[in-house]
């Protein structure tokens, strides 16, 4: 990513406080923690909302894993988890970017589902192209957050539970909840925002999306700021690290692109463009060449296409690929291929989601499509 100096975020430079112009976030800050009145300029009439809690105001310390990061820093944190049967101490690599001036704190997670490695190539590229001499406030890298599901390429922890149906967690509960619960204290207690980054499950693949809960005006905006092809409404499930963000009140993004054990470039482009444009967004750093955030299509009802019968899927639709209701997505045949039975979309919308295995059993999952209202 090329980078310029950051300045002033644009919504901060029109702030009057006391009757005197604001020099910066600094001060512009200050005037809302104490109460002053924050007046609009000629021609502006909005006021910049107060600051997140978490917001990093750069004064105070930021400690994680017991390492305090001092403002205009870039460091590593291992942050103990837990040892292995084998005595090995496994830890959580956390890679903190705090910037020289104040402003919010996101996090960038992946591989919570530790087969889920796109998400880890977007943080890579992402963390190595920021300058924490550039940046406003701090960014929070975890790019493998299941550890043990890494190591075993697999989505699960080693006694199959679901990482993202453990959250928040507990200090005294299993090894996933143990997990998030550290996740949860050490990331997410001081973040303002949040972008948790998947692929699709083994044997399917999925086409770049955000979801989130566009229900929320302030998580809507978030999501339209990534600037992915489609966004889709989604509610939180139980134990999921999204649902224990919103009960903080944390905007969070889930983004989706890609299979599992795999990079693939352009889930990995769409994602790198994304968080790069949520951090031009958020007034963290400015871009020198900001990327043209595209229409993206937003869906609030999405469908599994399942098979009628078991046998091969031959599948004759592409992700992103707009199908209209009745239209034939492929079809299950036997070996000899006899007997096809096509599948059909049984709604108008895009292909967000298929499945890449060709031998299925009856009632599988084929083809996810995210419905639209035909235009
Ligand atoms: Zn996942």
């Amino acid at each position: 990513m090329d980078a310029r100096a950051g300045t002033t975020p644009p919504s901060q430079r029109a702030i009057r406080c006391g009757g005197e112009r604001s020099r910066g976030n600094r001060f512009a800050t200050l005037c809302r923690l104490n109460g002053w009145s924050l007046l609009p300029l000629e021609g502006e009439s909005a006021i910049a909302p107060p600051p997140h809690p978490n917001a990093d105001l750069g004064r105070s310390p930021l400690v994680i894993g017991k390492v305090e990061i001092p403002p205009g820093k870039r460091v590593k944190v291992e942050i103990p988890v837990t040892r292995l049967p084998t005595g090995t101490t496994l830890s959580l690599p956390v890679a903190v970017v705090r910037g020289r001036y104040p402003g919010p704190c996101l996090w960038l997670s992946a591989a919570i589902h530790g087969d889920e490695l796109n998400g880890v190539e977007i943080i890579r590229r992402v963390v190595r192209s920021l300058k924490s001499s550039y940046l406003h406030g701090t960014v929070l890298a975890v790019p493998v957050v299941n550890i043990f599901g890494l190591i075993e390429q697999s989505r699960y922890l080693p006694d199959r539970r679901d990482l993202n149906r453990s959250f928040p967690g507990s200090a005294r509960g299993s090894l996933a909840a143990r997990l998030a619960a550290i996740f949860m204290q050490e990331v997410v207690s001081h973040c303002t925002h949040g972008i948790d980054l998947h692929t699709a499950a083994i044997h399917r693949n999925n086409f770049p999306q955000i979801r989130a809960n566009l229900q929320d005006p302030t998580t809507y905006a978030f999501a339209k700021a990534f600037g992915a092809p489609i966004i889709i409404h989604a509610g939180t499930r139980d134990g999921s690290l999204r649902e224990a963000a919103a009960k903080r009140h944390i905007p969070t993004l889930l983004f989706e692109g890609g299979e599992a054990l795999r990079f693939g470039e352009d889930a990995i482009q769409v994602g790198v463009d994304g968080v790069r444009r949520v951090l031009a967004y958020l007034d963290m750093y400015t871009l020198d060449a900001p990327t043209q955030v595209p229409l993206a299509i937003e869906s609030y009802e999405t469908k599994w296409i399942r098979a009628s019968r078991g046998g091969f899927w031959h599948r004759k639709v592409e992700l992103g690929q707009r199908v209209s209701a009745k239209e034939t997505l492929g079809f299950v045949s036997d070996a000899f291929g006899d007997k096809p039975t096509p599948a059909r979309s049984p709604l108008n919308g895009y292909v967000i989601g298929y499945s890449q295995n060709p031998l299925i059993h009856q009632g599988d999952a084929l083809v996810h499509i995210a419905k639209v209202t035909p235009s």
